[in-house]
């Protein structure tokens, strides 16, 4: 449970941010709310050579308005986005599942930046923003671009992000559509998703159920076909691959899936 040693750096900007991160090449790595990065340096299957702590860069931490979208600096938190007035009347999908990840501790250092870029398929907010629509702008040694998010999460950990390339911002439209629901089935309240449901409007991404977050596409275009919700959502497993694992097997997810889609889409047409 002690990491290997590592050389720290502590950035008072993007700017200085990305020198360091330069200057540490593949063996660095950004640290914002540390919550997933610890755990994982404890156990040592992360073993950075260099931390550059990002974590104090007030310069990403903001939610607000800009050209018909809600801007989200990558270092707001958990709890920031969840009890933000904005967000909460903008983009109720967020501020709910933000609302919903770990416990109160992991919501005040966790930070959404940091959740998208860990990528971690049980996580709540990579499906939230598979299901908003969200766009990423990112800044590294080849420049700044953007991202979306269904071209941005590649595999287990794995995103479209390069060494020493910094998420810095999550722009989401305004949804057209008022619809929208969160499900995320744990054995505790305080718990990871078994598997969990994001929809907004006609989109629906589901969490743990394959190496990444997913889009239920079939769903998707059974909806977009005509189908009712119940029918729809006997989809949700479709083109899935679930883990199979000691929270349960494989069969479990996939009806999970199929009964927390059929819910979310219930819940978002009353909402609409
Ligand atoms: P860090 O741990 O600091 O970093 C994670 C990774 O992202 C690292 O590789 C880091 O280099 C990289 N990174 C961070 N910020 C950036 C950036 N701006 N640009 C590029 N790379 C970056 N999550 C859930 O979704 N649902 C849960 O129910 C849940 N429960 C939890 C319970 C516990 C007990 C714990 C410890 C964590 C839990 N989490 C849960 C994870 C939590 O939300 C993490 O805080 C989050 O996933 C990572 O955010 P962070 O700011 O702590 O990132």
């Amino acid at each position: 449970m002690i990491p290997a040693p590592f050389t720290y750096k502590r950035a008072s900007s993007v700017e200085e941010a990305l020198n360091l991160a330069a200057q540490a090449g593949e063996d660095g790595k950004f640290l914002a709310g540390g919550h997933s990065l610890m755990p994982l340096m404890k156990l040592r299957l992360a073993v950075p050579e260099t931390i550059v702590d990002i974590g104090r860069l007030g310069e990403l931490s903001y939610v607000r308005e800009d050209d018909g979208h809600i801007a989200v600096g990558a270092l707001a938190t958990h709890d920031e986005l969840a009890r933000s007035g904005l967000v909460g009347s903008e983009l109720p999908l967020l501020a709910h599942a933000a609302g919903q990840v770990g416990d109160p501790q992991v919501r005040h250092c966790g930070t959404i930046g940091g959740s998208l870029a860990h990528a971690d398929p049980a996580a709540d907010l990579p499906a939230v923003a598979l299901a908003l629509g969200a766009t990423f702008r990112t800044r590294g040694p080849s420049g700044s671009r953007e991202i979306v998010a269904d071209d941005f999460f590649l595999g287990l950990f794995e995103t479209a992000l390069q060494p020493g390339e910094l998420l810095t911002e999550i722009r989401i439209r305004k949804p057209q559509s008022a619809g929208w629901s969160f499900q995320k089935f744990t054995k505790r309240g305080i718990d990871w998703a078994i598997v969990g449901v994001a929809v907004q409007g006609a989109n629906v991404a589901l969490v743990n159920m394959g190496a990444t977050p997913v889009r239920a596409a079939a769903v998707e275009g059974a909806l977009a076909s005509g189908m009712g919700p119940s029918q729809a959502a006997a989809h949700a497993a479709d083109g899935t691959s679930p883990p199979d694992d000691l929270n349960g097997p494989r069969a479990y997810r996939e009806h999970l899936a199929r009964v927390l889609v059929r819910r979310a889409l219930e819940e978002s047409a009353a909402r609409a």
